[in-house]
Protein backbone atom coordinates (compact mmCIF):
# COMPACT_ATOMS: atom_id res chain seq x y z
CA UNK A 1 0.00 0.00 0.00
CA UNK A 2 0.85 3.64 -0.31
CA UNK A 3 1.57 5.93 2.23
CA UNK A 4 -1.10 6.78 4.72
CA UNK A 5 -1.87 10.09 4.62
CA UNK A 6 0.60 11.15 6.68
CA UNK A 7 3.63 8.80 6.45
CA UNK A 8 6.87 9.57 5.66
CA UNK A 9 7.55 9.55 1.54
CA UNK A 10 10.14 10.84 0.63
CA UNK A 11 13.75 10.72 2.96
CA UNK A 12 16.55 12.92 1.38
CA UNK A 13 19.59 12.11 2.51
CA UNK A 14 22.99 14.47 2.05
CA UNK A 15 26.18 13.05 1.89
CA UNK A 16 28.61 15.62 1.28
CA UNK A 17 27.89 19.41 1.42
CA UNK A 18 31.25 20.75 0.80
CA UNK A 19 31.84 23.04 -2.26
CA UNK A 20 34.80 22.65 -4.21
CA UNK A 21 37.32 21.59 -1.52
CA UNK A 22 36.09 18.73 0.80
CA UNK A 23 37.19 19.44 4.49
CA UNK A 24 37.79 17.52 7.71
CA UNK A 25 34.16 17.69 8.13
CA UNK A 26 32.34 17.90 4.95
CA UNK A 27 32.55 15.42 1.74
CA UNK A 28 31.83 16.58 -2.24
CA UNK A 29 28.93 17.09 -2.93
CA UNK A 30 26.14 14.49 -3.37
CA UNK A 31 22.69 13.92 -2.25
CA UNK A 32 20.38 10.81 -2.21
CA UNK A 33 16.80 11.42 -2.46
CA UNK A 34 14.49 7.91 -1.58
CA UNK A 35 11.37 7.02 -2.17
CA UNK A 36 9.32 3.55 -2.95
CA UNK A 37 12.51 1.34 -2.39
CA UNK A 38 14.70 3.95 -5.50
CA UNK A 39 17.69 5.74 -4.09
CA UNK A 40 18.18 8.67 -6.68
CA UNK A 41 21.38 10.02 -6.46
CA UNK A 42 22.10 14.12 -7.32
CA UNK A 43 25.87 14.64 -7.85
CA UNK A 44 28.71 12.01 -6.92
CA UNK A 45 31.63 13.84 -5.39
CA UNK A 46 34.73 12.26 -4.33
CA UNK A 47 34.30 9.92 -1.47
CA UNK A 48 30.56 9.49 -1.74
CA UNK A 49 30.90 5.33 -1.77
CA UNK A 50 31.95 6.28 2.10
CA UNK A 51 29.23 8.34 3.02
CA UNK A 52 27.06 5.84 1.23
CA UNK A 53 27.92 3.07 3.52
CA UNK A 54 27.59 5.26 6.57
CA UNK A 55 24.36 6.26 5.43
CA UNK A 56 23.49 2.71 4.87
CA UNK A 57 21.86 3.22 1.76
CA UNK A 58 21.91 -0.19 0.29
CA UNK A 59 23.91 -1.26 -2.58
CA UNK A 60 21.77 -3.22 -4.54
CA UNK A 61 18.33 -0.83 -4.63
CA UNK A 62 16.72 0.57 -7.46
CA UNK A 63 19.14 3.47 -8.13
CA UNK A 64 19.32 6.18 -11.07
CA UNK A 65 22.40 9.10 -10.82
CA UNK A 66 21.54 12.29 -12.29
CA UNK A 67 24.97 14.67 -12.41
CA UNK A 68 24.56 18.24 -12.86
CA UNK A 69 27.68 19.51 -14.76
CA UNK A 70 31.18 18.10 -15.11
CA UNK A 71 33.18 19.76 -12.28
CA UNK A 72 35.16 17.12 -10.42
CA UNK A 73 33.59 18.03 -7.04
CA UNK A 74 30.68 16.79 -8.34
CA UNK A 75 31.42 13.56 -10.37
CA UNK A 76 34.88 12.57 -8.88
CA UNK A 77 33.15 10.02 -7.00
CA UNK A 78 31.54 7.63 -9.75
CA UNK A 79 34.50 5.78 -10.38
CA UNK A 80 34.76 4.17 -6.68
CA UNK A 81 31.13 3.73 -6.01
CA UNK A 82 31.09 1.93 -9.40
CA UNK A 83 34.19 -0.08 -8.01
CA UNK A 84 32.61 -0.75 -4.71
CA UNK A 85 29.05 -1.66 -6.20
CA UNK A 86 30.90 -4.13 -8.22
CA UNK A 87 32.85 -5.64 -5.76
CA UNK A 88 29.74 -6.06 -3.78
CA UNK A 89 28.17 -7.96 -6.40
CA UNK A 90 25.58 -5.50 -7.64
CA UNK A 91 22.63 -6.96 -9.41
CA UNK A 92 20.46 -4.36 -10.43
CA UNK A 93 20.73 -1.98 -13.66
CA UNK A 94 21.95 1.55 -12.56
CA UNK A 95 21.19 4.44 -15.01
CA UNK A 96 23.54 7.47 -14.87
CA UNK A 97 22.13 11.25 -16.60
CA UNK A 98 24.32 14.04 -17.16
CA UNK A 99 25.99 16.60 -19.66
CA UNK A 100 27.26 14.79 -23.11
CA UNK A 101 31.25 14.70 -21.77
CA UNK A 102 29.64 11.96 -19.22
CA UNK A 103 29.57 9.35 -21.38
CA UNK A 104 33.17 8.75 -22.16
CA UNK A 105 33.92 9.80 -18.57
CA UNK A 106 31.92 6.76 -17.07
CA UNK A 107 33.32 4.64 -19.95
CA UNK A 108 37.69 5.66 -18.74
CA UNK A 109 36.11 5.11 -14.94
CA UNK A 110 34.47 1.65 -15.62
CA UNK A 111 37.94 0.33 -17.45
CA UNK A 112 39.34 0.79 -13.98
CA UNK A 113 37.22 -2.52 -12.59
CA UNK A 114 39.95 -4.81 -12.26
CA UNK A 115 37.29 -7.61 -12.16
CA UNK A 116 34.15 -6.15 -14.49
CA UNK A 117 31.20 -4.68 -13.49
CA UNK A 118 28.33 -7.04 -11.88
CA UNK A 119 25.43 -4.79 -13.52
CA UNK A 120 24.69 -3.31 -16.72
CA UNK A 121 25.05 0.52 -16.50
CA UNK A 122 23.37 2.73 -19.23
CA UNK A 123 24.81 6.29 -19.23
CA UNK A 124 22.45 9.01 -20.91
CA UNK A 125 23.54 12.76 -22.05
CA UNK A 126 21.14 15.25 -21.32
CA UNK A 127 19.30 18.24 -22.16
CA UNK A 128 17.01 20.07 -20.27
CA UNK A 129 13.34 18.01 -19.85
CA UNK A 130 12.06 15.01 -18.16
CA UNK A 131 14.60 12.07 -17.37
CA UNK A 132 13.12 10.07 -14.74
CA UNK A 133 9.19 8.52 -14.18
CA UNK A 134 8.29 6.05 -11.66
CA UNK A 135 6.64 5.37 -8.87
CA UNK A 136 4.81 8.39 -8.99
CA UNK A 137 8.24 10.31 -8.63
CA UNK A 138 9.56 12.58 -11.89
CA UNK A 139 12.88 14.22 -12.28
CA UNK A 140 13.02 16.82 -14.59
CA UNK A 141 16.43 18.87 -15.19
CA UNK A 142 16.79 22.41 -16.22
CA UNK A 143 19.50 24.25 -17.12
CA UNK A 144 21.10 26.88 -14.65
CA UNK A 145 23.82 29.75 -15.11
CA UNK A 146 27.33 28.12 -14.17
CA UNK A 147 30.15 27.92 -16.26
CA UNK A 148 29.87 25.22 -18.97
CA UNK A 149 26.64 23.51 -19.03
CA UNK A 150 24.92 22.94 -15.74
CA UNK A 151 21.75 21.87 -14.70
CA UNK A 152 19.50 21.99 -12.04
CA UNK A 153 16.93 19.23 -11.10
CA UNK A 154 13.36 18.91 -10.15
CA UNK A 155 11.60 16.40 -7.99
CA UNK A 156 7.64 16.34 -8.54
CA UNK A 157 6.15 13.31 -5.99
CA UNK A 158 2.24 13.23 -7.32
CA UNK A 159 0.32 10.77 -4.63
CA UNK A 160 -1.84 8.97 -7.04
CA UNK A 161 -4.85 9.29 -4.51
CA UNK A 162 -6.27 11.33 -1.45
CA UNK A 163 -6.57 9.81 1.96
CA UNK A 164 -8.52 6.51 2.20
CA UNK A 165 -12.09 6.29 3.61
CA UNK A 166 -12.38 2.82 5.47
CA UNK A 167 -15.79 3.84 6.41
CA UNK A 168 -17.26 4.32 2.52
CA UNK A 169 -14.86 1.05 1.60
CA UNK A 170 -17.11 -0.83 3.66
CA UNK A 171 -20.27 0.59 2.54
CA UNK A 172 -19.58 -0.25 -0.92
CA UNK A 173 -19.25 -3.69 0.29
CA UNK A 174 -15.06 -4.42 0.20
CA UNK A 175 -13.48 -6.59 2.45
CA UNK A 176 -10.70 -5.77 4.21
CA UNK A 177 -7.72 -6.66 2.97
CA UNK A 178 -5.42 -6.51 -0.21
CA UNK A 179 -8.55 -4.70 -2.05
CA UNK A 180 -7.95 -2.05 0.14
CA UNK A 181 -4.11 -1.26 -0.52
CA UNK A 182 -4.93 -1.12 -4.19
CA UNK A 183 -7.70 0.91 -3.74
CA UNK A 184 -5.16 2.99 -1.72
CA UNK A 185 -2.27 2.80 -4.50
CA UNK A 186 -4.68 4.37 -6.83
CA UNK A 187 -5.64 0.82 -8.93
CA UNK A 188 -9.53 0.05 -9.81
CA UNK A 189 -10.81 -3.50 -7.83
CA UNK A 190 -13.23 -6.02 -8.80
CA UNK A 191 -15.55 -7.57 -6.01
CA UNK A 192 -16.87 -11.34 -5.99
CA UNK A 193 -20.01 -9.80 -6.77
CA UNK A 194 -18.80 -8.19 -10.41
CA UNK A 195 -18.89 -4.71 -9.19
CA UNK A 196 -15.94 -2.30 -9.96
CA UNK A 197 -14.74 -0.50 -7.47
CA UNK A 198 -12.87 2.77 -8.53
CA UNK A 199 -10.08 4.45 -5.89
CA UNK A 200 -12.03 8.08 -6.59
CA UNK A 201 -15.03 5.95 -4.52
CA UNK A 202 -13.28 5.71 -1.49
CA UNK A 203 -10.39 7.84 -1.52
CA UNK A 204 -10.37 11.65 -0.83
CA UNK A 205 -8.86 14.62 -3.05
CA UNK A 206 -5.70 14.48 -4.24
CA UNK A 207 -2.79 16.44 -2.28
CA UNK A 208 -0.77 19.09 -3.78
CA UNK A 209 2.58 17.33 -5.20
CA UNK A 210 5.79 17.56 -3.32
CA UNK A 211 8.46 19.24 -5.35
CA UNK A 212 11.90 18.98 -4.18
CA UNK A 213 13.90 21.29 -6.10
CA UNK A 214 18.48 21.07 -6.27
CA UNK A 215 19.62 24.03 -7.57
CA UNK A 216 22.89 22.51 -9.05
CA UNK A 217 25.90 25.08 -9.09
CA UNK A 218 24.42 28.20 -10.24
CA UNK A 219 24.37 31.99 -10.30
CA UNK A 220 20.89 33.25 -9.54
CA UNK A 221 18.87 32.72 -12.50
CA UNK A 222 15.58 32.78 -14.03
CA UNK A 223 15.31 29.05 -14.57
CA UNK A 224 16.16 28.30 -10.73
CA UNK A 225 13.61 31.16 -9.69
CA UNK A 226 10.39 29.97 -12.07
CA UNK A 227 11.24 25.98 -11.15
CA UNK A 228 11.46 26.93 -7.43
CA UNK A 229 8.01 28.63 -7.62
CA UNK A 230 6.00 26.99 -4.73
CA UNK A 231 8.89 24.00 -3.78
CA UNK A 232 8.44 22.31 -0.57
CA UNK A 233 12.34 21.90 -0.52
CA UNK A 234 14.13 23.97 -2.44
CA UNK A 235 18.19 22.28 -1.66
CA UNK A 236 20.51 25.46 -3.08
CA UNK A 237 23.97 26.03 -3.48
CA UNK A 238 25.23 28.58 -0.92
CA UNK A 239 28.76 29.18 -1.71
CA UNK A 240 30.01 32.44 -0.36
CA UNK A 241 28.14 35.33 1.97
CA UNK A 242 27.80 38.73 0.63
CA UNK A 243 30.60 39.75 1.30
CA UNK A 244 32.43 37.58 -1.66
CA UNK A 245 29.49 38.74 -4.12
CA UNK A 246 32.16 39.93 -6.82
CA UNK A 247 33.62 35.90 -6.41
CA UNK A 248 30.07 34.67 -6.62
CA UNK A 249 29.56 35.77 -10.06
CA UNK A 250 32.76 35.80 -11.36
CA UNK A 251 32.54 32.26 -10.86
CA UNK A 252 29.11 31.13 -11.20
CA UNK A 253 28.21 30.92 -8.00
CA UNK A 254 25.58 32.06 -5.39
CA UNK A 255 25.84 34.15 -1.92
CA UNK A 256 23.82 33.02 0.92
CA UNK A 257 21.48 36.51 0.36
CA UNK A 258 21.07 35.51 -2.90
CA UNK A 259 19.68 32.08 -2.18
CA UNK A 260 17.36 33.29 -0.03
CA UNK A 261 15.94 36.09 -2.22
CA UNK A 262 15.02 33.13 -4.55
CA UNK A 263 13.54 31.38 -1.92
CA UNK A 264 11.17 34.37 -0.64
CA UNK A 265 10.25 35.37 -4.49
CA UNK A 266 9.58 31.91 -5.27
CA UNK A 267 7.67 31.00 -2.18
CA UNK A 268 9.63 27.78 -1.09
CA UNK A 269 8.62 26.21 2.07
CA UNK A 270 11.55 24.93 3.31
CA UNK A 271 15.17 26.25 1.84
CA UNK A 272 18.33 24.13 2.62
CA UNK A 273 21.75 25.68 2.36
CA UNK A 274 24.62 23.13 0.87
CA UNK A 275 27.77 23.41 -1.19
CA UNK A 276 29.44 26.24 1.12
CA UNK A 277 32.68 27.19 0.78
CA UNK A 278 35.61 25.08 2.78
CA UNK A 279 36.13 28.59 4.28
CA UNK A 280 32.23 28.24 6.23
CA UNK A 281 33.40 25.55 8.15
CA UNK A 282 30.57 25.27 10.34
CA UNK A 283 28.55 27.36 8.09
CA UNK A 284 26.91 30.10 10.91
CA UNK A 285 27.76 32.93 8.79
CA UNK A 286 25.93 31.69 5.73
CA UNK A 287 23.07 30.68 7.48
CA UNK A 288 22.52 34.04 9.26
CA UNK A 289 22.69 36.04 6.26
CA UNK A 290 19.90 33.47 4.87
CA UNK A 291 17.73 33.57 7.66
CA UNK A 292 17.90 37.59 7.18
CA UNK A 293 16.26 37.12 4.02
CA UNK A 294 14.07 33.96 4.46
CA UNK A 295 13.92 32.88 7.96
CA UNK A 296 12.87 29.36 7.44
CA UNK A 297 16.22 28.18 5.85
CA UNK A 298 18.43 25.34 7.01
CA UNK A 299 22.19 24.44 7.01
CA UNK A 300 22.97 20.98 5.53
CA UNK A 301 25.33 19.22 6.99
CA UNK A 302 27.21 15.43 6.02
CA UNK A 303 24.61 12.86 6.87
CA UNK A 304 21.54 14.80 7.41
CA UNK A 305 18.08 13.91 6.61
CA UNK A 306 15.53 15.34 5.94
CA UNK A 307 11.68 13.23 5.70
CA UNK A 308 9.07 14.46 4.50
CA UNK A 309 5.50 13.25 4.51
CA UNK A 310 2.82 13.46 2.10
CA UNK A 311 1.54 16.71 3.07
CA UNK A 312 5.06 18.43 2.72
CA UNK A 313 5.95 18.94 6.49
CA UNK A 314 9.41 17.87 7.51
CA UNK A 315 11.06 16.37 10.25
CA UNK A 316 15.33 16.86 9.92
CA UNK A 317 17.23 13.99 11.87
CA UNK A 318 21.43 14.54 12.40
CA UNK A 319 22.95 10.85 12.15
CA UNK A 320 25.13 9.93 14.96
CA UNK A 321 28.37 8.16 13.53
CA UNK A 322 28.53 6.83 17.05
CA UNK A 323 25.77 4.69 17.62
ZN1 LIG B 1 30.60 22.62 -7.16
ZN1 LIG C 1 30.78 23.78 -10.56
Amino acid sequence: MTDSCCGIVIDIVFLGTGGSIPTAGRNHPSIVVRHSGWNLMLDCGEDTQRQFEFAGLGQNKKMSIMISHMHGDHVLGLGGLLLRFSLLGRIKPLEIYGPPELIPYVKMNQATINLGTTFKTTVYGINSGILFDADNLQVRAFEVDHRGLAFGFELTYQRPTGEFNPKEARKLGVPKGPLWGKLADGKSVKLSNGKEIRPEDVTGPKPKPLKIVYSGDTRPCDSLRKTAEGATVLISEAMYTSEHLDLAEERGHMTAASAAEIAKSSGVKLLVLTHYSPRYENGEEILDEARAVFPDAILATDLMRIRLNATGESTVFHQDLQT
